[in-house]
């Protein structure tokens, strides 16, 4: 089997910097000098490391467009790929890949750590070890996990599905609304009846995202001055809402009016909640039934980092309102249990 590592930065190959006092990007030699049973695996390994490697923070479309094509012209020559990336912003990478990689039938496994690897206690070696070989396991000859997903303190989670819950734990991601595709102990675990089928159609890397798209995170005594200024904000063409429990707003007329008026000047506002588990569930409380009456949009039980890259992916895949809707309330990549 060959796999394709790429480095992209993040804390597994940070190291402390002395003047500052804070953990910066360092290259791929010191990690794999931290890491020396990467030479031993029973796969072929090739690596590729992005310049300049990242603190995930600082992370852009662009790079998930990068990613896209790293993997596009490698996609015949690996098995498997492995992307090494800070935890912070991983599950919006995760979920952008799902929904830039049509018909995606290998392996693309994200890992990191909450510790560099030259840490004693480092969680980056079991990370970075289990995530290759799943995105090295086969059963009958096909990949066990043809998808994107997330491998962190021995599970593995859809990529669309997850979300960083703990700053501090090593235990920092969740996938609330969907179960793991893996379970690493003594032995793996592949949850088959929930990982994507493999697919004999060819893959199509969609290149570019939209990111003109506001953020309105509803809160008890939310302003007319900030909700306005959000939704009036240049170039904007989507809002992402984040809502309280199924999806649930506030009534006051001032509020409503300015999503009417958003609505009307072609604003699409997808409705996302503030919980990680459940789903929106527009009508259900009064509280959502004029948000549902004005046409705004459910995003049912996806996350936020999957709504959000969602969103981006869609208004550039088709200029049409009609066909964004359709595209919006429907399950792409399995980012939604509807
Ligand atoms: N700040 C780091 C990053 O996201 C945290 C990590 O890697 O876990 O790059």
């Amino acid at each position: 089997m060959k796999i394709l590592l790429i480095y992209t930065g993040g804390t597994i190959g940070m190291v402390h910097d002395a003047d500052t006092g804070s953990y910066i990007p360092f290259d791929f030699e010191n990690l794999q000098a931290q890491i020396p049973e990467l030479k031993q695996l029973n796969c072929k390994l090739e690596i590729t490391s992005y310049e300049p490697t990242i603190d995930s923070s600082d992370m852009h479309p662009n790079i998930w467009v990068q990613l896209g094509e790293t993997i596009e012209e490698n996609y015949h020559k690996y098995d498997g790929f492995v992307i090494l990336h800070g935890s912070d912003t991983m599950a919006y990478t995760s979920s952008a890949l799902s929904f830039i990689l049509e018909n995606l039938n290998k392996p693309v496994i994200l890992t990191g750590s909450q510790l560099p690897s030259g840490v004693p206690r480092t969680d980056a070696k079991e990370n970075l070890i289990t995530a290759i070989e799943i995105a090295a396991s086969t059963r009958d000859g096909k990949p066990e996990v043809p998808e994107v997903a997330v491998y962190f303190e021995y599970q593995l989670y859809r990529g669309n599905r997850t979300h960083k819950v703990n700053a501090e734990h090593f235990e920092a991601f969740e996938s609330v609304n969907y179960p793991p595709l893996a379970e690493a102990g003594v032995h793996i675990k592949f949850n088959r009846r929930y990982t994507q089928a493999v697919t004999e159609e060819e893959l199509i890397v969609h290149k570019t995202f939209n990111p003109n798209i506001g953020v309105l995170k509803l809160f008890p005594g939310i302003t007319e001055t900030t909700v306005r200024s959000i939704l009036s904000a240049p170039r904007t063409q989507a809002i992402i809402l984040e809502t309280f429990g199924s999806g649930n707003a506030p009534t006051s007329v001032w509020f409503l009016d300015a999503l009417q008026e958003a609505i009307d000047k072609g604003i699409l506002i997808l409705n996302v909640s503030q919980c990680q588990g459940g789903s929106v569930d527009l009508g259900r409380y009064q509280t959502s039934k004029a948000l549902k009456d004005m046409g705004i949009l459910s995003a049912y039980d996806m996350t936020f980092e999957a709504a959000l890259t969602k969103m981006m992916f869609v208004l550039e895949y088709s200029n049409d309102v009609v066909r964004r809707k359709e595209l919006l309330g429907r399950n792409l990549q399995g980012e939604m249990s509807c």
